[in-house]
């Protein structure tokens, strides 16, 4: 009697509240160990080798995703491939992604969460040494095939596109190959979470750090519109472009998970002169973060294997990237659930006490959060709940004040915020 009277309440709580399968650090091992077993992952490996090199890693990547697909008759697993030609390819290689996709109810829509295949040792033209690979990038391409198998059996507003890419050490090619896949397929990009080194928790120097992940983002696009920086020049919102809004929203989301990880917010593209897949997308004015480790390793990055060096197994904390994968799968549960962000934001109230606040609609939304706060603040500290595409925040002067608005669907998940401009 008491499990019939519960069950239809279980059914009306939101996704969030129900109790949902979290990541495996045992199954991401074995994923790892894996795709260590290949020898190496290296671009210009052989890839018709059945058991050895990068053919054969993404052969066993797709498979893997097929078998996790066929149990909700869910993900449909398409490769898309080009052959690019630079310094680190001089002869031409055919780069492939193994992407999978789990079709939402606004199938254009898309999130998406990715690491890189390949794997390298310290000349980034060996393609014969073994080169395990294991937390670059081993870690991000165990997370993608953990997170399908949980967000596998939800479903979801947006499509989740879980992708393996390659090319990432001879020149980020397969990052660019799926952020131009998204422009010709013309896909509206909710998110891009690229998760590259996300399986250790110590350094070079020992220290170890296992509380916090850092999630780089950029202020704002090295292509945007000079409208859109005259605008940021203007108006302020320096801390507020889509790929920072996405860091923040993540920031948000790893407040509500219980023992999760503190998310280390940086501002600034990626680590210190360096790049990742996500940057392909960033420079088509996408939403995209990196994930990475609180702490590095160098001795286990990019090295041959000698003794007291390589990226082996052994240096990882399957326990942490257990942590990093659930903060990307909620962080998906969210956007994915949720409506589009609104397009656009307009604020006014110059010699006013008041700020007025206007945006466009959202399908699917059933309301929207307008967010405010000083302009001396880095988060929103006030949020009111609106009907209707306009509202008047009494009392919020919009000198001193930012304000954004994001979309709420009827389950309660909210979009990124946008936002508000002149
Ligand atoms: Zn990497």
């Amino acid at each position: 009697m008491r499990i019939l009277a519960l069950a239809p309440l279980a059914l009306l709580l939101p996704v969030a509240a129900q109790a949902q399968e979290k990541p495996d650090p045992a199954r991401l091992k074995a994923d790892v160990e894996k795709l260590v077993s290949f020898g190496t992952r290296h671009t210009l490996s052989d890839p018709d080798n059945p058991t050895r090199g990068i053919g054969a890693a993404r052969r066993w990547f797709g498979a893997e995703l097929s078998r996790i697909g066929d149990q909700c008759n869910c993900i449909e697993v398409a490769n898309i491939a080009r052959t690019f030609t630079g310094d680190r390819a001089p002869n031409g290689v055919q780069i492939v992604d193994v992407l999978g996709f789990q079709a939402g109810t606004d199938p254009k829509r898309v999130v998406i969460v990715m690491g890189h295949i390949d794997s390298r040792v310290t000349d980034v033209m060996n393609a014969t040494s073994d080169a395990p690979g294991a937390n670059d990038d081993g870690s991000g391409t165990a997370l993608v095939l953990e997170a399908a198998r949980i967000l596998s059996k939800e479903k979801f507003r947006a499509t989740i596109v879980y992708a393996a890419l390659s090319g990432e050490e001879q020149g980020l090619y397969g990052g660019q190959l799926l952020a131009e896949t998204a422009k010709e397929r013309g896909w509206t990009v909710t998110a891009v979470l690229n998760n590259d080194i996300v399986g250790n928790t110590v350094g070079t120097n020992g220290q170890k750090v296992a509380d916090r992940v850092r999630i780089f983002s950029e202020t704002f696009g090295e292509n945007d519109e000079p409208k859109a920086l005259k605008g940021l020049r203007a108006d302020g919102g320096e801390d507020d472009g889509p790929s920072r809004a996405l860091a923040k929203a993540i920031d948000q989301v790893a407040g509500t998970i219980p023992a999760g990880l503190d998310a280390f917010l940086v501002r600034r593209p990626d680590r210190f002169g360096r790049g990742g897949d996500h940057t392909p997308f960033l420079k088509l004015g996408y939403p995209a973060v990196r994930f990475s480790v609180g702490v590095e390793n160098y001795d286990a990055q990019h090295q041959d294997l000698v003794p007291g060096k390589g990226d082996t197994v052994d240096k990882m904390d399957f326990p942490y990237l257990a942590k990093v994968t659930a903060l990307n799968v909620a962080t998906i549960r969210r956007l994915a659930s949720a409506p589009a962000a609104p397009d656009k934001v307009t604020i006014g109230g110059a010699l006013a006490a008041d700020t007025s606040v206007k945006w466009s609609a959202v399908p699917g939304a059933v309301k929207y959060r307008i967010h405010w706060r000083r302009a001396d603040a880095q988060n929103w500290t006030g949020q009111r709940d609106v009907t209707g595409t306009e509202t008047s925040l009494k009392g919020v002067v919009v000198d001193d004040s930012f304000v954004g608005v994001s979309a709420i669907g009827a389950d309660g998940s909210e979009s990124l915020v946008t936002f508000g401009r002149r």
